[in-house]
């Protein structure tokens, strides 16, 4: 997350009569539930997820849990200490194993801020990336968090506890749970640069993290621009899929490969429609009024997302303009 742009878009969609996208729920009301999804596989999410995605609201933060032989992979840990006491005591219960690693899908706080939390002998794996962001940038990410998820949400104690383990742009590592090969991969720029999916190869479920936020109606949110690349990303990860893979998005309950599709061709029209706009020579601001897409509206942040948002990260990106992450 870049907290600058991101508030920029949010002030955009205030003023817009938007109301701005994750403060929706609240830190110190979720209420989080498991479900298996293999031998020792497990989604974590709230317990009102799966009606809050079928309706385009706005669910908490996904994660989950892997457990093998010799000890546990945590996936994601958290905006706060309530919510990652919440996940700790469900990886006890329902692993009965140490939690030898924990992952962070992204800088984003509610997937990693509760990392400080976790057993000191907790090996926690970040994108490189992540790390270099949370080093430079937290300060103001907790201002950007407490500004849209409110006071008293547990983030004011927040302390920066990074990666042990790193993994490089493009690269990936293989954890070995006892009995259980787990693979933390960059797929490509997805949503922040520092995006890490996880993927169980066995059980066949793979971790998204934000790049996915839930199932259809609800969309991407090109926060740091690079349309085309995350496209490509959302591709690349498709075709790595078997047809029978399951996805944990990061904010809903568990998708099916096919539902990727929903994502991938919101994406691919928005390319198509904001390529014909520019070769016609429209501006910005024309361009968001042509590109209108009412076939994917249902998404209850689609009148930010997708013109506050989308629309011009895309015009930026295809018109080779200023890219919007530095
Ligand atoms: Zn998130």
């Amino acid at each position: 997350m870049k907290p600058y742009l991101l508030g920029i878009a949010l002030t955009a969609a205030l003023a817009m009569g938007v109301q701005a996208a994750e403060p929706i729920w609240d830190g110190n009301q979720v209420h989080m539930v498991s479900e298996k999804l293999g031998d020792g596989v497990f989604a974590f999410y709230a317990d009102n997820a799966s009606e809050l995605n079928h309706h385009g609201g706005a669910a908490a933060t996904s994660g989950g849990l892997i457990v093998g032989s010799k000890g546990a992979l945590l996936i994601d840990s958290m905006l706060n200490q309530r919510l990652n006491a919440q996940v700790q005591a469900m990886s006890a219960q329902l692993g009965n194993k140490p939690l030898l690693y924990a992952v962070n899908t992204s800088a984003h706080g509610d997937h990693s801020y509760g990392n400080m939390y976790l057993p000191a002998s907790t090996l926690v794996i970040q994108h490189a990336q992540t790390r270099e962001f949370v080093e430079q940038h937290l300060a103001d990410d907790k201002a950007f968090m407490i500004g849209h998820f409110g006071a008293g949400r547990g983030i004011e104690e927040i302390k920066a506890r990074t990666g042990d383990l790193l993994v490089p742009a493009g690269g990936a590592l293989e954890i070995d749970l006892g009995g259980k090969t787990v693979v933390v991969r960059d797929f490509g720029f997805a949503q922040t640069g520092g995006d890490l999916w996880v993927w169980d190869p066995q059980a066949k479920v793979l971790w998204s993290g934000n790049p996915v936020i839930a199932g259809k109606p609800a969309l991407p949110w090109l926060l740091d621009g690079h349309l085309v690349a995350t496209l490509e990303t959302l591709q690349r990860v498709y075709d790595f899929l078997p047809d029978d893979a399951r996805i944990v998005p990061g904010h809903g309950v568990p998708l099916r490969k096919a539902d990727l599709k929903w994502h991938i061709d919101y994406l691919a029209t928005v390319r198509t429609q904001v390529q014909s706009a520019i070769d016609q020579g429209l501006t910005l601001e024309q361009t968001v009024q042509r590109v209108t897409m009412p076939q994917f509206a249902g998404y209850v942040l689609f009148a930010w997302v997708h013109p506050g948002l989308n629309v011009p990260a895309a015009y930026r990106d295809l018109s080779g303009g200023a890219a919007a992450r530095p």
